[in-house]
């Protein structure tokens, strides 16, 4: 039986694959201070409290347990507050990360798997984005999470410290049998908030932009479902079991969906209108980013499940309607 630690276990990607390694039989320990997780997420497995940060509490649980793999969830995610307040960005998402692998190679354990992000490539060269794209991350954020994925290169050369650094584009939709969902608070991306408006806990959406060089002049993005997500996390996780190299993988649906796209499929999907505000366009947004996934797809035969926009609506609109607005 996989013995793994999910750190970061109880939040939004992380409880999902909590209970995703839960239900085929893998022991699973979550570690999370829940600065933005919730324990009730947790469904399986132990639950430890406490920080990546914390290197004794990090030796303690390593002495205690013989993990396989580690899967890293935990960090922050805004690009805006990144910008405003980088050393939050570089502690969390860099130090303490640091700090985890530290004390990882110390304890013998040589097999992660580390959540990226679509942010480590910057303003797009191509489209759709592949592994080769340069990597030129524009902010704090994506910075943070690039540094890491050089680290990890330096640590499998100097200590076989192997891993598989996930680059998730925009992650989205809930557990389809409506146990789990997204839940940040502030709330800062697109489907949550236009299904909060849809159920009347907002009054209307802002659209940042409407005049970007595409059909309706709003952004593209790649969708991607959290249980596709999950399923890539699984198969990362037998590939390094077996003893595979390290790898970067690109995680998208290689679809793009602009914000009106999104709008108007919860239009579809809920039966209720969105009242919408155009607004500025946000800082840092690229017009379009959408992924190429051949790559996983070929080597360790990824395919993503629910392809359909609306699907993924349909999954995060469950989740709203059950467990955010009662009745
Ligand atoms: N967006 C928007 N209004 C909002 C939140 C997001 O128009 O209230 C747009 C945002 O500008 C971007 C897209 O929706 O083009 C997806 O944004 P999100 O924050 O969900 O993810 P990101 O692509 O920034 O990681």
């Amino acid at each position: 039986m996989l013995k793994i630690l999910v750190v970061g276990g109880a939040g939004y990607i992380g409880s999902h694959m909590v209970k995703f390694l839960g239900r085929r039989g893998c022991s699973v320990t979550t570690l999370d201070n829940l600065s933005g997780g919730y324990q009730e997420a947790v469904l399986y497995g132990d639950f430890i409290l406490g920080d990546v940060a914390d290197r004794a509490l990090l030796d303690t649980l390593f002495s205690r347990n013989r993990f396989d793999v580690v899967m890293h969830f935990a960090s922050f995610i805004q690009v805006g507050e990144s910008i405003l307040h980088p050393f939050k960005y570089y502690q969390n998402n860099l130090s303490a990360t640091l700090t985890l692998l530290e004390a990882m190679q110390a304890a013998g354990i040589d097999q992660f798997i580390f959540s990226s992000t679509a942010a480590i490539f910057g303003e797009p060269q191509q489209i759709p984005i592949d592994e080769t794209h340069p990597q030129n991350p524009i902010n704090p954020y994506g910075r943070s999470k690039w540094m890491v994925e050089l680290m990890l290169q330096d640590l499998e050369r100097a200590y076989g410290l192997r891993s598989v650094c996930l680059r998730y584009f925009n992650a989205a939709g809930a557990d389809p049998e409506g146990q789990l969902g997204e839940r940040h608070d502030p709330e800062t991306h697109l489907i949550p908030l236009v299904l909060q408006v849809a159920s009347g806990r907002r009054s209307h959406l802002s659209v940042f932009g409407q005049d970007y060089p595409t059909d309706d002049g709003t952004c593209i993005r790649d969708y991607i479902h959290v249980e596709d997500l999950c399923v890539a996390h699984w198969l990362a996780l037998q590939s390094l079991v077996k003893g595979d190299p390290s790898q970067r993988y690109n995680l998208g649906n290689g679809q793009g969906f602009s914000v009106q796209q999104v709008i108007n499929t919860v239009q579809e999907v809920t039966g209720r209108n969105i009242p919408v505000v155009y607004e500025r366009r946000r800082e840092g947004d690229p017009a379009r980013l959408v992924a190429d996934s051949r790559k996983i797809r070929q080597i360790l035969g990824w395919a993503p499940q629910f392809i359909k926009l609306s699907q993924i609506i349909e999954h995060a609109w469950k989740w709203e309607c059950q467990h955010l607005h009662p009745g």
